[in-house]
This record gives C-alpha cells, sequence and structure tokens, in this order.
C-alpha cells in the first residue's frame, strides 16, 4: 500500500483548523493543513479595501484576498480566507456563549453540563488567543450607552472582549504572551482597521498563537491548495485511512491536482467550505455514508448588519479597535459598535437605504418609493468618499432557535454539486429584526446621519452574516446530527469536523471563542501517539486544558 503522507490532515486554518493543528502536533501526530486561501505577513494586509486583489477572495479572477462574500437566496454570507482563516479579518471579538447556547435540545443531554464541560476549555481558548477587556469610550460607545440607558437597560452596556495585543502603541516587544517563545508583537495604535487585515502585528491572529507554534512543531501547511475529495482507504469506513485531492484554488485550466493520504483527517473548512466539501463526498459517492441531516440546521446568528453615517466630514468614529462595547436591549439580542477604520470606503457599496420589515415582493417597492421620495439621501448611500471613517456599523445578533438549510443543487458546468438555501419551515430565520431598526433609526436621530441597511437585505429581503453556522452539527446520532459529541463524523473512523460548521445553535454572540474551545475539546479527546510519537514539549500557556 502507497505509504501515508501524514499522521492527520487539516483542511482550512481557521480556528477550529488550528486549534486541531497544534494539539494533534502536541500529541506527537505528523501533521499537514490544506488551506485554499493565501499565506499572509503583516505587511501584505491591504492597505484599503479599494486594494480589491488583497482585500477579496474571489481566485477565480485573480482577488486572493482575506474577505469572501457568497449570496444565498436567503442569506448573504461574508466570511474569511487565508493561512489563519477567519482571523485575518475578523473583528477581534471573543465572547462566551449565551446561556440558551448550552442548554439547547439539539445537544441537550449528550454531555452532563455543556457549560461546565467546555468551561477548561473556553480558558484555553482564552489565554491562547490572549483575550482581554478593551478599555475606553468612544463616541460610538458613548451614543450606545445612551441609547441603553433612555431604553433601560443602561446596566447592560459593556466595553468588548477582545484579543489584541495593547502594551506601548505602536512599540514592538517580545511575545508578552507566551513566555517569550511565541512572535514579537506591537502594541495597537487604534487605527480601526482590524477587519481589513492587521499591518502592526496588534491582532491576535491565528498565526500569531496556534499556528505559530504548530509550525514550530513541524505542521506543514499547503497554501492556496483546496480540497475537493476525500476517500476511504481500505474499507468504506476510513478505517485505513483517506486519500485527499486537491488542487489550485480557483484555478480554470492547470489546476494541477494532486493526492495526499493520512490516517486521520479533520474537516474545518468553515462552515461555508465544509458543507460543501461534505456535500460533495456524499453526492460523489466518495463519503455516501455521510448522515442525511447534512445541511440542516445552519444558523446565521440570527443577524443583521446595519449602519449610520454621520452628515460631516469631520466625523471620526475610527479611534478604536474594530469593536468597543455592546448592549442587550433583550436578553436573546446583543447590539454591538463596529468601525471599519479609515481606508474601507468600498464597503458602502454593501449598504443602501434602510426599509422597514417586508417580503421579497415588497421591499424591492419600499426602497424604490424610499429613493424617490427622498433623492438626496439616495444620492449621500452612493458617495462613498469617508464613509468608513463617518460610519458605525451596528450589528446585531441573537441566541434564537432559527435556522436554514443548504440544499444540494445540479450544477451546470462541471463537476460536484451547488448549495441552495432553504428557510427551515418550523423556525425561518428571521429577515428583519424591530430592535435593529429602533437602534438604527435613533442613532441616524442622534447624528443627523443616514440610516442604512445591507444591500440584500434592504432590497431584497436577504439578510447578512458575518457568523455562519452549522450545516454539520453534532447529534445523537445519524438521525438527528453529523457528528457526535467527539465531532467523529457518524459512519466513518478518524475523520472530525472542527471548526463553526458542527455548532449546533446560535450563541448569541460572535462565535469564534465558542468555535476554538469545542475544537479544544475535541482534541483533548484523541490519544496521543502510540508507539514512537512522543508528545512534543510546549511552552506552558500554551498546553491545553488538561
Ligand atoms: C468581517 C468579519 C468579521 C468577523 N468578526 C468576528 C469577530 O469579531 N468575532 C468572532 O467571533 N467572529 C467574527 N467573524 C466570524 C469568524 O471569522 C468565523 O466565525 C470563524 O472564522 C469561523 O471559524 P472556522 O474555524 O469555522 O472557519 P474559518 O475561520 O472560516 O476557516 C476556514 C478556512 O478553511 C478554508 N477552506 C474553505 N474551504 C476549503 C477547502 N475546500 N480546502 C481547503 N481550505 C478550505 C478557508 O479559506 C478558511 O481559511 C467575522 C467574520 C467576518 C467575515
Ligand atoms: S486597531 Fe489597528 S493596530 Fe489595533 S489591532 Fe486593529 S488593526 Fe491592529
Amino acid at each position: 500500500m502507497t505509504p501515508l503522507d501524514h499522521d492527520w490532515i487539516v483542511i482550512g486554518s481557521g480556528f477550529g483548523g488550528s486549534v486541531s493543528a497544534l494539539r494533534l502536533a502536541e500529541k506527537g501526530y505528523s501533521v499537514g493543513v490544506i488551506e485554499s486561501g493565501r499565506r499572509y505577513e503583516d505587511e501584505d494586509f491591504a492597505e484599503s479595501t479599494w486594494q480589491l486583489r488583497r482585500y477579496y477572495w474571489m481566485p477565480r479572477i485573480g482577488l486572493r484576498g482575506i474577505f469572501r462574500m457568497t449570496t444565498f437566496k436567503d442569506v448573504f454570507i461574508v466570511s474569511g480566507s487565508g493561512v489563519g482563516g477567519g482571523s485575518l479579518g475578523f473583528a477581534n471579538t471573543l465572547y462566551r456563549a449565551r446561556p440558551a447556547f448550552f442548554t439547547h435540545p439539539q445537544w441537550d443531554g449528550l454531555a452532563e453540563d455543556w457549560e461546565r464541560e467546555l468551561h477548561d476549555h473556553y480558558d484555553t481558548a482564552e489565554r491562547m488567543l490572549g483575550v482581554t477587556t478593551y478599555e475606553g469610550v468612544g463616541p460610538a460607545d458613548a451614543l450606545l450607552r445612551r441609547f441603553a440607558d433612555e431604553t433601560g437597560v443602561g446596566e447592560t452596556w459593556k466595553n468588548t472582549r477582545v484579543g489584541v495585543y495593547f502594551g506601548a502603541a505602536g512599540e514592538e516587544v517580545d511575545d508578552p504572551y507566551f513566555g517569550g517563545e511565541g512572535p514579537r508583537r506591537t502594541g495597537c495604535v487604534r487605527c480601526g482597521q482590524c477587519m481589513v487585515g492587521c499591518r502592526y502585528g496588534a491582532k491576535n491572529t491565528l498565526r500569531k498563537n496556534y499556528l505559530w507554534f504548530a509550525e514550530k512543531l513541524g505542521v506543514k501547511i499547503h497554501s492556496e491548495r483546496e480540497v475537493v475529495d476525500i476517500k476511504p482507504l481500505g474499507g468504506p469506513d476510513g478505517a485505513g485511512g483517506y486519500e485527499l485531492t486537491t488542487q489550485r484554488s480557483g484555478a480554470w485550466f492547470r489546476k494541477r491536482r494532486a493526492t495526499l493520504r493520512a490516517r486521520g483527517v479533520v474537516v474545518a473548512a468553515g462552515a461555508l467550505g465544509t458543507n460543501k466539501l461534505l456535500r460533495d463526498c456524499k453526492h460523489s459517492g466518495s463519503l455516501p455514508r455521510i448522515s442525511d441531516r447534512l445541511g440542516q440546521l445552519v444558523r446565521t446568528n440570527s443577524e443583521s448588519v446595519m449602519a449610520v453615517t454621520a452628515p460631516d466630514d469631520e466625523r471620526d468614529f475610527t479611534e478604536s479597535v474594530a469593536i468597543t462595547s455592546s448592549i442587550y436591549p433583550d436578553p436573546n439580542t446583543h447590539v454591538e459598535v463596529v468601525t471599519y477604520g479609515k481606508g474601507a470606503d468600498s464597503m458602502s457599496l454593501l449598504f443602501t437605504l434602510m426599509t422597514g420589515d417586508g417580503t421579497r415582493l415588497t421591499r424591492p417597492v419600499l426602497w424604490l418609493a424610499q429613493a424617490i421620495r427622498h433623492p438626496l439621501r439616495f444620492v449621500r448611500t452612493l458617495w462613498p468618499f469617508k464613509w468608513s471613517q463617518r460610519t458605525v456599523i451596528l450589528l446585531i445578533m441573537q441566541s434564537l432557535d432559527n435556522a436554514l438549510r443548504l440544499v444540494p443543487k445540479r450544477k451546470l458546468f462541471g463537476r460536484g454539486v451547488r448549495l441552495q438555501t432553504q428557510q427551515d419551515p418550523d423556525r425561518p430565520n428571521p429577515t428583519f429584526i424591530p430592535v435593529a431598526e429602533q437602534v438604527t433609526r435613533w442613532f441616524a436621530e442622534k447624528l443627523g446621519g443616514l440610516p442604512q441597511g445591507g444591500i440584500t437585505e434592504s432590497v431584497f429581503n436577504i439578510p447578512t452574516t458575518a457568523h455562519i453556522l452549522g450545516g454539520a452539527v453534532i447529534g445523537s446520532g445519524p438521525d438527528t446530527g453529523v457528528v457526535d459529541p467527539q465531532h467523529r463524523l457518524f459512519g466513518y473512523e478518524n475523520l472530525l469536523v472542527c471548526d463553526g460548521s458542527s455548532v449546533p445553535a446560535n450563541p448569541g454572540v460572535n462565535p469564534s471563542l465558542t468555535i476554538t474551545a469545542l475544537a479544544e475539546r475535541a482534541m483533548a479527546q484523541l490519544p496521543p501517539k502510540e508507539p514512537n510519537g512522543a508528545p512534543a514539549e510546549l511552552p506552558a500557556a500554551v498546553r491545553a486544558a488538561a
């Protein structure tokens, strides 16, 4: 039999993938990571989102940045790409999930108490990602606090928990997190550009922690290669390992297909990437045993993204990190104020005049009526200059139980299937959140500014999410889920799913810390390599929770 290339291959290098790579290497296994996105050093990130090639990920037309956009008929999804996955362009915000998450019926009873079960893994994740509380009250925070006071929830206002190094601004120092064994770091200069990519080295991306130590332990990262197939070896359940087919990301021709073999595989391609890859493998017959529940319970974190742009050019909401404070208008709803920093004016193209509640038929009419009634306002939405400096983005997310499905559709050209969304008939994903409109209008009134909604939401009734989750969720068996509580794919040996796709419910807050803690837990349950693998020596601060 052809020898194996690695003990384990990890597909994707985001939160789930980076944790998996480090912890498997720590247990003595040889590990390869395959990442479809590009490797970025701090100085490679775009200076502005107008630098399309370095910001947007559309490899088919030569854009190899960190920000991926995918439109379905029920949701517009933004997600990350690159070595470090979503951490490269995320807003650094790292919260533990809301209480309702831990008792959701989808997984309640599969552990004695999920909150207690994950507690130590959250601790490890927070230590690894350097989570701390942001300090400071900028103009957007002050407004949010006023809104909270006026609506009777003032006590819920809090500064954000973030993964950023707040040493002396702009000063480079030896690693402050891992006893000097990690990379050198620079203190945050509060430029607000975290989502464009931190060019200063202040943001705690996965390259600065999990992947840094994984590579130190010999993990090999193959970037700009996407996995398109996984086939079991030596039997239908993968007991003899797996063969993965990879190809150049986004290539039209000369795809340079290659295969790699490993004893075990961790699929961590993010909720979208994992759903697509597993669906292709099920459809093509490579992994026919995957549960029919694949693609069910896809969550958007019940999200809405709104914006308010102040009229005067002197207004500046950017002198901070990306997300600085939040409130809870009700226990299930979280509102955060967000900035993109200066130089993100192209993001204005994703926003337009806000429309109220409606349907796919009425919202285009409402939008058109607004544009005709308020032509000046409409023209202002088309004016991108200094938009990101003058704009407060309002991010609303909920821990409510709603969902979509990702269902397969036949492709006209090429291999595999294409995915399309369907609303879950029993608990549809909301296309309009009243409190999102309320807080946006309030901000607009106070700033004399322009209230805006996401363009797909306002015009086509398609809400935006930056937090797509689910589709390969934890369940008690293949009739209720796709993976077991240890993240093992039902029907297969040594094939795990450790990323946002296995998250069973809406956490109601930014989910990356929860994805990290779940992956830490999944990896903690795997045995060390036997008989020759010596567990690797790592600084105490890097070791997993016992
Ligand atoms: C602008 C923005 C801001 C955000 N801010 C926050 C925030 O502040 N806090 C928070 O908690 N979350 C935030 N998020 C969401 C966060 O980025 C995701 O929830 C998180 O990254 C998901 O982690 P993951 O492990 O599931 O996968 P990802 O981090 O998405 O990683 C998956 C990786 O797999 C790669 N991949 C996909 N398919 C394949 C394939 N076939 N072969 C090989 N590789 C593949 C992708 O390129 C990607 O790098 C933000 C997202 C965006 C877009
Ligand atoms: S505010 Fe600027 S320096 Fe600080 S983490 Fe964000 S991008 Fe980096």
